[in-house]
C-alpha cells in the first residue's frame, strides 16, 4: 500500500516536472518574430509635410450628407490644391471623379497581368460637436502648427489631421517622391478617396460597384484602421503597430414583447415590459462565447514574445492557460470586444402612460459581430436565448446589417510588405496583427480583394484616443517623416 502511494506521488511529481518543463520550453521558444528591415533613409522635411497637412486641414471637408456639411465646394477647393501641390501625381495618374468629389486614381503598371493594389483614404472629416468649438486649443479648421503643449515638439492642429488627411497626404507625398525618382510601377496602383466615409460610405460603395463591374480584382488593399499604439499594450515597452486583418460586422435587432393591454389596476402576471426586461436579462446573462482566434490569436502570437516573462509564459502556453487569459481580457471593455460579438441594449419603449398596460414593448440592441459569427447567426442565437414566443426578434428596419469582414492572411505578400514598411519607417515599433472593431470604407472594397489590411501609420497614446472625432485632434510633426516613409516604402514595394 505504502509503495503504491509512493509510486503515485512520484508519478505526480514527474508529471509536474514535465509540465513545468513544457511550459518553460514553450516560453523560451516563443521568440520574437519581428522582421529585420534596414531603416528607411528617405529624406523627409517634417516641417514641410506639416505645412501641407495644415493646409489640407483648413478645407472644411465635412462629410457630404452629414449635418453641417458645406457641400462639394470645400472638396473641389482641396482637390485644386492637391493638383498644385502634387503636380507629377496628377500628370501621370488617370483621374476619375464621381458624385460630389469621390476620386479614383490609376497609376498604370507595365504588367497588366498583375492584379492591382488599392490604397484607400477618405477626404471627409466629422463635424465639431456643437458647443465644443471653444474647447479647442487652436480653432478646429486652423491647421495651425504650434507646440503640442503636454509633450515636447510641435503638432499640426485641426479636425482631420489624424482621421485621415495625414494618410491622404502621406500617399500623395510617397507617390510624388517615387515619380520624382523616375519610378514606374510594374503592378498597377490605384487610389480611392471618398467624400462620405464618416456617414456610411456611399462614395466607396459606388466606386467599389463600378470597379466590380469593370472586373477589377485587387491583390490587396490598404486603408485606415488600427494604428501604432504607444504605451497602450500592458507588458510591452515598445510601440506596437497593429495591422487590422478583419473588421467586425454590425447589426441592430429589435425585440418586441406583446401582451394584452388594459388598465394597470388589473395587470397580468407579466406585462409586455416585464417580458421584455426578462428577455434582455436572459441575453445579458448569456453573452456570446468568448475565445482567442483568428486575427486576435495572430495578434498575441506576434506581440507575446515582446512581453515580460510572466505574460510571455502565458501567451506561449495558450493551450493550457487560454481560459485564464480570456477571463483577464474580458475584464476590460476594449479587450473584451476583441473576444466575441458584443451586445448593447440601447433603446426602450413601453406604454405611453403610467396607468396603461402596454400592448407592446420594444427594445433595440446593437451588435458588433465577431468574424466567427454573422448577422443571421446572431439573429438565430438571440431568438434562441430569448426563448419566448411572445417576444418577436427581428432586424431593425433602416439599420445597417453587415457581416464581419473575412480574416485576411498574415502570411500573404501584401502583409509582408506592409509589415516591412512599418519596420523601415518606425524602427522602434513592433508589428502585430489585430481585429478592427469599428468600420472603414474597406467594407465595400474588401469584396474585390484577396486580402485587406487596415493600418494607419499614426502613433497613438491612450490620451490621443479622445482626439479622434473629438476635441483637439492633432498630429505630431515628429511623426510625419515616418508616415511619408511608410507610404513611400509600401507604394514602391506594391508596384514592384
Ligand atoms: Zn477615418
Amino acid at each position: 500500500m505504502k509503495r503504491t502511494l509512493r509510486r503515485v506521488a512520484l508519478a505526480l511529481l514527474a508529471a509536474l516536472v514535465l509540465l513545468v518543463a513544457v511550459l518553460l520550453a514553450r516560453t523560451l521558444m516563443f521568440t520574437s518574430v519581428q522582421v529585420d528591415v534596414p531603416p528607411s533613409t528617405l529624406a523627409v522635411d517634417g516641417r514641410q509635410i506639416a505645412e501641407r497637412l495644415g493646409a489640407a486641414a483648413r478645407f472644411r471637408t465635412l462629410s457630404i450628407g452629414a449635418a453641417g456639411s458645406e457641400g462639394a465646394a470645400p472638396f473641389a477647393a482641396m482637390q485644386d490644391w492637391l493638383v498644385e501641390t502634387y503636380p507629377r501625381f496628377h500628370q501621370t495618374l488617370k483621374r476619375e471623379a464621381f458624385g460630389a468629389g469621390n476620386l479614383l486614381f490609376t497609376w498604370a503598371g507595365s504588367d497588366p497581368a498583375l492584379k492591382p493594389v488599392l490604397f484607400i483614404a477618405h477626404q471627409d472629416v466629422v463635424p465639431i460637436e456643437a458647443g465644443t468649438e471653444g474647447d479647442w486649443t487652436h480653432p478646429p479648421f486652423s491647421g495651425r502648427i504650434a507646440p503640442c503643449g503636454d509633450e515636447p515638439g510641435d503638432c499640426v492642429w485641426g479636425r482631420g489631421t489624424i482621421d485621415m488627411k495625414a494618410a491622404m497626404i502621406g500617399l500623395f507625398e510617397g507617390a510624388e517622391r517615387l515619380l520624382a525618382q523616375g519610378y514606374a510601377p510594374k503592378r498597377t496602383l490605384m487610389f480611392a478617396f471618398a467624400v462620405d466615409e464618416e456617414v456610411g460610405g456611399a462614395g466607396a460603395k459606388a466606386m467599389a460597384a463600378l470597379l466590380e463591374e469593370r472586373g477589377v480584382r485587387f491583390e490587396f488593399t490598404v486603408d485606415e484602421g488600427l494604428l501604432i499604439t504607444d504605451g497602450m499594450m500592458p507588458g510591452v515597452d515598445v510601440p506596437v503597430a497593429l495591422i487590422g486583418l478583419s473588421e467586425k460586422g454590425y447589426t441592430t435587432l429589435e425585440l418586441i414583447a406583446h401582451s394584452d393591454g388594459g388598465h394597470s389596476s388589473m395587470p397580468p402576471a407579466i406585462t409586455a415590459v416585464g417580458r421584455l426586461a426578462r428577455a434582455i436579462d436572459r441575453l445579458q446573462s448569456d453573452p456570446f462565447p468568448r475565445a482567442i482566434d483568428g486575427a486576435v490569436a495572430e495578434m498575441f502570437d506576434r506581440i507575446g514574445p515582446e512581453m515580460g516573462f510572466g505574460q510571455r509564459l502565458a501567451f506561449a502556453n495558450r493551450w493550457l492557460l487560454g481560459s485564464i487569459i480570456v477571463d483577464q481580457l474580458a475584464g476590460g471593455t476594449s479587450t473584451n470586444a476583441l473576444l466575441h460579438t458584443t451586445q448593447a441594449p440601447t433603446m426602450l419603449q413601453g406604454s405611453m402612460q403610467e396607468n396603461v398596460l402596454p400592448q407592446k414593448a420594444r427594445a433595440v440592441i446593437n451588435y458588433r459581430i465577431h468574424p466567427r459569427d454573422s448577422v443571421e447567426s446572431v439573429l438565430a442565437r438571440v431568438t434562441r436565448v430569448v426563448a419566448d414566443d411572445q417576444v418577436t426578434v427581428r432586424k431593425l428596419d433602416g439599420a445597417v446589417h453587415m457581416d464581419p469582414a473575412k480574416v485576411s492572411s498574415a502570411d500573404a505578400e501584401g502583409h509582408r510588405l506592409v509589415e516591412a514598411a512599418i519596420r523601415a519607417s518606425f524602427p522602434e515599433a513592433a508589428v502585430a496583427s489585430g481585429l478592427f472593431i469599428a468600420a472603414t470604407d474597406t467594407r465595400y472594397f474588401g469584396r474585390l480583394a484577396d486580402n485587406s489590411y487596415r493600418f494607419h501609420p499614426v502613433r497613438m497614446t491612450a490620451k490621443d484616443g479622445a482626439r479622434i472625432h473629438g476635441t483637439d485632434e492633432r498630429m505630431r510633426v515628429a511623426d510625419l517623416p515616418g508616415l511619408v516613409r511608410f507610404y513611400h516604402h509600401v507604394l514602391e514595394g506594391a508596384g514592384r
